[in-house]
């Protein structure tokens, strides 16, 4: 997607450590025209799938899974960060290691929400090593539901989380796959 490529040459912040900050539109303040349109390009990509339900994750995942579902008419439920070491037997849970922080964390999903016969989108703001794509894909597939493909909004390609799943037959689909950053540059795929 063309505008987002030029928004993150206007607006993005690469920081050390291999991370994009994009805070003046997707990851602190919302431009919410702008997520409206990356929610009309999610939507418009997986419009033949059957979609029912979208998922993603607390708390960055959320804003940009709110706008694909606006266009999808469907509900979004988000992954929660759990915060005890004991893990109730009404959630679906998964572990994921944290590409920003390096630890590893559950997020759980509730039962009540994610069901056999669900076509389940997953979304999420970034795509780095896959981590968090792979926990909820996890969480899908024990709630015995589909999970259709992915949408991303930007995916960092260099970090090979994209394309290790993409590879293993599963679709992922990101409105921008950057390959190349440093600080005085940003290649797009
Ligand atoms: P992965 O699990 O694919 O390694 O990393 C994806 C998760 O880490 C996303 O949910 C996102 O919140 C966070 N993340 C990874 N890379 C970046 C980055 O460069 N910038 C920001 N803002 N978040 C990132």
């Amino acid at each position: 997607m063309k505008a987002l490529e030029q928004k993150i040459l206007n607006e993005g912040k690469v920081l050390p450590g291999n991370i994009l900050k994009v805070g003046s539109f997707l990851n602190h303040q919302l431009d919410v025209a702008f997520l409206m349109e990356m929610g009309e390009e999610i939507a418009s990509l997986f419009a033949s799938d059957g979609v029912s339900k979208i998922l993603t994750i607390e708390a960055s995942g959320i804003a940009i899974a709110v706008a694909a579902a606006a266009k999808m008419n469907v509900p979004v439920v988000f992954a929660k960060k759990n915060k005890t070491s004991n893990i109730p037997d009404d959630v679906y849970a998964s572990e994921v290691k944290s590409f920003t922080h390096g630890t590893t964390y559950k997020v759980v999903v509730s039962k009540e929400f994610l069901n056999k016969g669900d076509r389940v989108l997953i979304v999420d703001d970034f795509l780095a090593n896959g981590n968090a794509l792979i926990g909820l894909k996890e969480i899908t597939h024990l709630s015995g539901a589909e999970a259709v493909g992915a949408a991303i909004a930007i995916e960092k390609g260099f970090q090979g989380g994209g394309d290790a799943l993409r590879n293993q037959g599963f679709r992922v689909e990101s409105l921008a796959i950057v390959d190349e950053m440093s600080d005085t540059s940003i290649k797009f795929r």
